[in-house]
């Protein structure tokens, strides 16, 4: 007894989109990225169906890799925009969690903590997304800097981002890569180096590196928007399950939810599902967005409601309420629902609420 709506996950999906990352580029250490809630798949239950496979995991703050710690992930989480305040790099070297650094001021409280064991540091180079790390021509002093501290492991990654990568047409990730190449910092210790995310992963083996930072592909998406031969074996690891709960006949010219902005032009059947933006599905989802009713693309028609969307079901021969509704998944690809949306598949996943119950398979 509770309401239908829910994510499925399917850790097996999950475990396979691993090791096809890990496949592709069998001579790099693949470290599944478990942001924002592993993308919204539940970061904890995520990580642990990864933990006998993966050798260390990816947040954004320091506060998602405790919630890890707090629940049992022994491995280096790697912090990916490092400390946000001086305060975080004790914590830090405590728990092994690993720092990116991005900036002079990461460095200079990385040199200046007080630590009981060293940190490993990621060093990140700026080659053409403009966004995070330092110039190519600063690198070799900020490596100098962080090798001759104490407080830091020397087994320094020299690090990069693409901002392309998915554009497989693009000149920018092999003008990226050739910079990154062209500037990594001299030195006898041992250097490692990371580039690749999912698309570079997939898509441009120059790219593979000692280690690999697979994030969406982990969930079974493309990030590519056109058939690419290695994303299309990955498999979508969530399922957005509701069900009807309410069918209603209506004549031609009737219109249909909030606002009144489509009107039927045939008699038609309405279908009503308890799921909608306060459950992460897009508001701005237009009329014709594809709803899967018993296994059926049928058209959304209407509004998105807060916890209901409203389907048109003429044209299915059976329908009836409790039927099984699925929003995206394996047979309704997110990217899919997410383009007539005018987003893509990583801002849906990423942004499903709480409410949602995640269930795991
Ligand atoms: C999120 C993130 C990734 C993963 O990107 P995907 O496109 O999801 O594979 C890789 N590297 C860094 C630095 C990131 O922040």
């Amino acid at each position: 007894m509770s309401r239908p709506t829910k994510a499925i996950i399917d850790l097996q999906a999950l475990r396979h989109n691993f090791e096809l990352a890990q496949s592709l580029a069998p001579h790099s250490s693949t470290i599944p990225m478990v942001k924002a809630n592993a993308y919204g798949h539940g970061a904890v239950e995520v990580a642990r169906a990864l933990a006998p496979i993966a050798p260390a995991f990816g947040v954004a703050s320091i506060e998602e890799a405790i919630d890890l710690r707090d629940n049992g992930i022994t491995q280096p989480i790697l912090l990916l925009e490092g400390i946000f305040s001086s305060d975080e790099v004790s914590l830090a070297a405590q728990n092994n969690f690993w720092l990116m650094v991005e900036n002079q001021p990461q460095v200079k409280a990385i040199i200046n903590a007080t630590l009981a064991r060293k940190i490993k540091v990621w060093l990140g180079m700026d080659t053409g997304m403009h966004r995070l790390g330092f110039q190519p021509n600063e690198i070799q002093a900020a490596y100098d800097a962080l090798s001759n501290s104490h407080n830091v492991s020397d087994d320094i990654v020299i690090t990069s981002h693409f901002a392309c990568a998915d554009d497989l047409d693009s000149q920018a990730t092999s003008k990226q890569i050739k910079n990154f190449d062209l500037h990594l910092p001299k030195t006898n210790n041992k250097l490692s180096t990371s580039l690749a995310n999912s698309a570079a992963i997939l898509a441009w083996p120059q790219a593979h590196r000692d280690w690999q930072r697979p994030g969406f592909m982990l969930y079974g998406s493309s990030p590519f928007v056109q058939p690419q031969e290695n994303a299309d074996q990955l498999q979508a690891v969530m399922s957005f399950e509701s069900a009807v709960i309410s069918l209603r006949n209506i004549s031609a010219g009737e219109s249909v939810g909030y606002t009144a902005n489509w009107t039927a032009q045939r008699d038609s059947t309405i279908a009503t599902v308890t799921v909608g933006y306060g459950d992460g599905y897009p508001r701005s989802a237009p009329n014709g967005t594809p709803i899967l009713i018993n296994g059926v693309r049928c058209p959304l028609v209407g509004r998105v409601s807060m916890d209901m969307i409203t389907v048109d079901v003429t044209d299915l021969p059976q329908v009836a309420i409790g039927d099984k509704t699925v929003l995206w998944g394996p047979e309704l690809p997110v990217n899919e629902i997410a383009s007539a949306c005018g987003t893509i598949g990583y801002e849906l996943l990423t942004r499903m609420p709480a409410r949602v119950p995640r269930v795991y398979s």
